[in-house]
């Protein structure tokens, strides 16, 4: 349910709707927003009679929201969330351009691939520390010592860091040294581990999962929000469909449903989504000019050689040429990178 505050309200007002509600045993959340306050309310709504709120003079409406996702619906706060990642805006006319290896293989690797999409326009640097693999005995990651060398190269290039946290165990390193932590498509629905988000002063970038409807992906985007964290960037990254030519199918349809239903930024990964790099450029591109918020794109300076997803990796000259075409495009759909 939200109530719908009169222009001009006052804070003292406020206060006092909310507390009113409160008494009535809801929990509220308050929105400000450029044309008026909205108090949200989650919990136990049975108490509460929209009518006699309604009589309330700095009350405009009251409304249900019957979607099970509150928090993250676009009624709760009608603009666009705009979510800072360490300095760099990600929703609203900016756009997130994420890039790097799918894994941390070496210093020298990351920092060569880092410098590359830098020079390019990327504003985030992507690397796995911790990957989740299909086998135990393909490469699994650098665990730790990646992490670090991820930190290094942010010293050296500036750029924010997004990688994967897949344990519980690793919550608190991540806080202090992630920039955004991103949640994988298999941990989607990981509901302890999405709970325990909430304690995190980081934004969340949180993938759909291979076979998650659109409501479960917001859902579990609403256990983060609901836990306390409310600083979360979904990231479609491709489906399970009967198809088998590529990896996955990209669901270009999800950015207009999800900035639809909700307020969160939405942004696109085409290389897991096909899994094949030529791949990469056309659906990129198409995901802009479809509305998205970002881009994150696995690049690589030896696909061939990668350790994991050389396939779908681009090598940084294509990179580099993509958002060439990404920054011509951007204006015309009212973005900035
Ligand atoms: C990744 O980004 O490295 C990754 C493993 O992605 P996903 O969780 O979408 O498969
Ligand atoms: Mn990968």
């Amino acid at each position: 349910m939200i109530v719908v505050l009169k222009p001009n309200t006052n804070g003292e007002e406020i206060t006092r709707i909310e507390y009113m509600l409160k008494q009535n045993g809801v929990d509220t959340h308050v929105v400000e927003q450029d044309n008026g306050t909205i108090i949200g309310c989650t919990g136990d709504l049975s108490k509460i009679d929209s009518k006699s709120f309604e009589m309330n003079p700095v009350v405009d409406y009251v409304a249900s929201v019957p979607e099970p996702y509150k928090l993250a619906n676009r009624a709760f706060h009608p603009e666009d969330s705009i979510i800072d990642v360490s300095g760099v805006k990600v929703g609203g006319n900016h756009l997130a351009m994420i890039a790097g290896p799918c894994s941390i293989e070496s210093y020298e690797q990351v920092m060569e691939i880092a410098k590359n999409v830098k020079a390019a326009g990327a504003n985030m640097l992507r690397g796995g520390a911790f990957k989740p693999r299909t086998s135990p005995y393909s490469f699994q990651g650098l665990g730790l010592d990646g992490l670090e060398i991820l930190c290094a190269v942010r010293e050296e290039t500036g750029l924010p860091i997004v990688t994967e946290l897949m344990s519980t165990e690793h919550l608190d390193i991540f806080n202090e040294k992630v920039d955004l932590i991103q949640i994988g498509a298999r941990n989607m629905q990981n509901f302890e581990l999405l709970k325990q988000l909430g304690d995190v002063d980081r934004p969340i970038l949180l993938k759909r999962g291979l076979n998650a409807t659109y409501e479960e992906w917001i859902m579990s985007a609403e256990y983060i929000m609901a836990a306390g964290n409310k600083n979360v960037i979904l990231c479609e990254r491709g489906i399970r469909t009967f198809e088998t030519y590529t990896r996955n199918t990209l669901d270009l349809q999800s950015i207009p449903v999800i900035k639809k239903n909700t307020h969160l930024p939405v942004i696109i990964d085409p290389s897991h989504a096909g899994g094949k790099w030529w791949l990469v450029e056309p659906m990129a591109k198409a995901a802009v000019v479809a509305g998205a918020d970002g881009l994150i794109i696995e690049v690589h300076n030896n696909p061939e050689c990668a350790l994991c997803d050389g396939p779908q990796s681009l090598k940084p000259k294509k990179y580099d040429q993509l958002l060439n075409q990404i920054k011509q495009l951007a204006p015309i759909v009212g973005r900035t990178i």
